[in-house]
């Protein structure tokens, strides 16, 4: 078996890695390290949660250990798809160059341009950016890509999905052709091998097992949820949520729930709040000094469930999440083997639990067919329990339902326009249900009985209030 002390790593890093507690390299860095200090391109197939952060960042610092950073002219560039991720690039690469002299700056959204000009100017060895962010200050005129000597691409397969393709091409192109490149993807798609192709020189290519086969440690099951009256469906799927986690019950230290929509991510977070779960969100439209407070409150324990988006968790490294909950099934089957990978991560042991409704089938089968192999069947808890018995508490339903519709139905929806019946909003924000806000805005109208909490609101508008709406 390979050994750190057998890699050329410049003494300082390979101090930095026995304080880090790592005793021997994983595949991803085995593979990797040797022709990226030999000044190679390196082509990384890995997913997250194999180590390969520290495949590139290691013999990136060893090389850069032995120059010196020159202003607005960065020595190395990482780029990540997102600024989690980007962020955690730069940890990692603080506890590596601990006992270096090397310099940083971290380009990405939602800080001033000004700290990380300042940043720039005095010169520094590693920029780890965003590449809109990066872009954007390039066009300012700050900064200047041509020192750039080792550039990297991380989860290449991400930056595909978000569309940032243009913009690596773009990078490349302004960085010099003498460069170094350490590519890394988890997938490659026809679109990735085309740019392989086209900006790296005879690479070395390290492909390791997939998270597939690498997750043997994660206990996967699958819960199926029929569904209920459409209406309530939400309702009882998170029931059902609640009690796949308390079937957990203590081994459940912390756990991070997936939600295809940002909207169910607030919905979720909130309802198991609502039944004294420790929970918070996170997703991309929380600004971003929020999401970072969360996931440092979610690693320090300090909140046991994270509601996150897929995009939001991406780079989240959290090395000892107990448990996954998909509350949804990914569209993508790659998204799903990122998902439990937040689990049965550094040797621990994992679980990850998924709800699937009928419409998920397809998305189901897609996943067994990469893990290659049937995900074990969990029986619904609930099954046996009338749809009565699962409804929410009467002020946490009405509160929910009205938080229920998703953001577009909820920002197209008639109630959403306080000017001109600022009452029946008024109603909205204290939690009134669909049918108290109708009452409500019914006063004085006559009023309309039959319907329940299922009325729609639009039939209490005035037909002045209908077609301002659209409607
Ligand atoms: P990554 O795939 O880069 O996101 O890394 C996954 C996790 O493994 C991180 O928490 C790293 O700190 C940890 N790690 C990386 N390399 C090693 C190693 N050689 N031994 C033990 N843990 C490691």
């Amino acid at each position: 078996m390979t050994k750190f002390s057998d890699l050329s790593l410049d003494p300082k890093v390979l101090k930095a890695i026995d304080e880090a507690g790592y005793e021997t390299p994983t595949p991803i860095q085995a593979g990797a390290i040797p022709p990226a200090l030999e000044g190679r391109d390196v082509l990384g197939i890995a997913q997250t949660g194999t180590g390969k952060t520290a495949s590139f960042t290691l013999p990136m610092i060893t090389l850069l250990g032995k120059g010196r950073a020159r202003a607005r002219m960065p020595r190395s560039l990482v780029l990540a798809p997102t600024r989690e991720l980007a962020a955690q690039v730069a940890e990692n690469f603080d506890t590596y160059t601990k006992h270096m002299k090397l310099t940083k700056a971290l380009l990405i959204g939602g800080v001033s341009f000004k700290e990380q000009e300042a940043l720039i100017d005095k010169g520094v060895d590693v920029l780890i950016a965003t590449p809109g962010r990066l872009l954007d200050h390039f066009e300012r005129g700050k900064l200047l890509l041509t020192g750039v000597q080792i550039m990297v691409v991380d989860e290449a397969d991400r930056m595909l999905d978000m569309g940032f393709i243009p913009d690596i091409e773009r990078i490349f192109s302004l960085t010099p052709f003498t460069r170094q490149t350490l590519f890394f993807s988890a997938t490659m798609a026809p679109e990735i091998e085309r740019i392989t192709n086209t900006f790296l020189s005879a690479p070395a290519k390290v492909e390791v097992a997939r998270q597939a086969t690498a997750s043997e440690r994660i206990a996967q099951n699958v819960c199926i949820f029929e569904g209920a009256k459409r209406d309530r469906s939400g309702t009882r799927k998170r029931a059902l949520l609640r009690k796949l986690i308390d079937a957990e019950g203590d081994n459940v230290d912390n756990a991070v729930i997936f939600c295809n929509r940002k909207s169910d991510v607030d919905i979720v977070s909130k309802s198991l709040k609502k039944y004294g779960y420790d929970a918070a969100p996170i997703h991309g439209d929380l600004d971003q000094s929020q999401r970072n407070r969360t996931l440092d409150e979610f690693r320090e324990g300090k909140i046991k469930f994270l509601v996150a988006s897929d995009v939001a968790a991406r780079g989240l490294d959290v090395p000892s999440v107990t448990h996954v909950f998909n509350f949804d099934v990914p569209t993508h089957a790659e998204d799903y083997v990122h998902r439990i990978g937040r689990t049965g991560r550094a040797g621990r042991d994992g679980k990850a639990v998924m709800i699937s409704e009928p419409r998920d089938d397809k998305n189901l089968a897609a996943i067994e067919a990469l893990l290659q192999k049937e995900i074990p069947r969990l029986e619904n808890p609930l099954a046996d329990e009338p749809e009565e018995q699962t409804k929410e508490p009467r002020n946490s339903r009405s509160k929910s339902r009205s938080d229920d519709r998703p953001k577009a139905a909820a920002d197209a929806a008639p109630e959403g326009q306080p000017k001109r019946n600022p009452r029946s909003s008024k109603s909205r924000k204290r939690g009134g249900s669909p049918a108290d806000q109708v009452a409500e805005s019914n006063k004085g109208r006559g009023v309309i009985v039959g319907m329940g909490d299922h009325m729609p609101s639009f039939i209490a508008m005035s037909f002045d209030e209908r077609r301002a709406a659209g409607l």
